[in-house]
């Protein structure tokens, strides 16, 4: 089917009807990809041409809105005459849809330039940049303390022996499978990136310490559990976790981020596997 995106004038179609493209004149001008004119709906075997028929257009001319090899859709013009459209007239218009082409297909590889710039190919995650980036935004709040967010700084442990035993494309599949673990086991608001070459950080909205504890050993459990099938190996692998919340005397996030390394090297320093919770004042009795 193709959709109706604008239309002006003459009102005959619909913007909600949606036009086949078996058995229309203007399916016909997309699939062929040439612009075309018909200068007379009266007896015509299209259905498009006999709804602009019965809305009183005799006459049409649709050009495929074309860029490279992808047509995106058509540009269409009806007139009340019949033989309204010349040669001339069909050039024009398929001059005005090359560029309206153009211009769809420069708006969509710019989407596409964006989406690369924040992703990690590897794993699809949202990478450092993207995660820095958004995680600025709560630093700039003056009670971002309030919020309950809790950050981990996840690392795999032993990864290297991974890469050494296997090879690195078993080591490339386990980061991909413990991202997807990871990413499937989380909330639509909480962030998660590939912070560097094994390391993932998430920040968890609305969870305080405590909540943020659990869910940190529940990932942690999952990742034990977690068998990879690599050419007929079992290949086994644990994360350590860098937990910590923002704090009121935190000057920005990259504190936080601190702490939170600063966890993870703990956890790694008392045998990997495990979570280790930091709180900015260390003078609190709590943890
Ligand atoms: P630790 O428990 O202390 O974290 O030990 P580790 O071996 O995980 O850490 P180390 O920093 O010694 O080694 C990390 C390894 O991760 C080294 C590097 O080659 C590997 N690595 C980083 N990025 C990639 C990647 O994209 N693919 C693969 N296969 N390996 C990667
Ligand atoms: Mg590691
Ligand atoms: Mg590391």
């Amino acid at each position: 089917y193709l959709q109706l995106y604008a239309l002006t004038g003459n009102q005959v179609i619909p913007l909600d009807r949606m036009i086949p493209i078996e058995g229309t004149f203007v399916g016909s001008v997309f699939t062929q990809q040439t612009v075309a004119i018909n200068n007379d709906h009266r007896s015509s075997r299209f259905l498009d041409c006999q709804w602009l028929e019965e809305g009183g257009l005799l006459s049409c001319m649709d050009a495929p809105l074309i860029c490279d090899a992808n047509c995106y859709g058509t540009l269409n013009l009806a007139h009340r005459r019949v033989d309204a459209f010349s040669e001339s007239d069909a050039k024009v218009l398929a001059s005005l849809a090359a560029w309206v082409g153009a211009k769809i297909n420069n708006t969509k590889r710019l989407d596409e330039l964006e989406r690369l710039v924040r992703v990690d190919p590897l794993t699809g995650a949202l990478n450092r940049r993207a995660f820095v980036e958004a995680t600025q935004e709560i630093g700039s709040k003056p009670r971002h303390h309030d919020h309950q967010a809790a950050l981990l700084m996840i690392d795999l442990d032993n990864f290297k022996t991974i890469n050494d035993q296997y090879g690195h494309p078993a080591g490339d599949q386990v980061l991909v499978e413990v991202s997807d673990t990871l990413k499937n086991s989380l909330r639509s608001d909480d962030l998660f990136a590939r912070y560097g070459g094994e390391e993932f950080a998430l920040l968890l909205r609305h969870a305080d310490q405590g909540e943020a504890a659990r869910i940190a050993d529940m990932l942690r459990e999952k990742i034990e559990r977690l068998s990879l099938r690599y050419r007929g190996a079992d290949i086994r692998t644990t994360i350590s976790v860098g937990l910590t919340v923002p704090h009121a005397d935190d000057r920005s996030f990259e504190d936080v981020v601190c702490r939170a390394d600063d966890a993870l090297y703990r956890a790694k320093q008392q045998g990997r596997n495990r979570i280790v919770y930091l709180s900015a004042s260390t003078d609190d009795s709590r943890f």
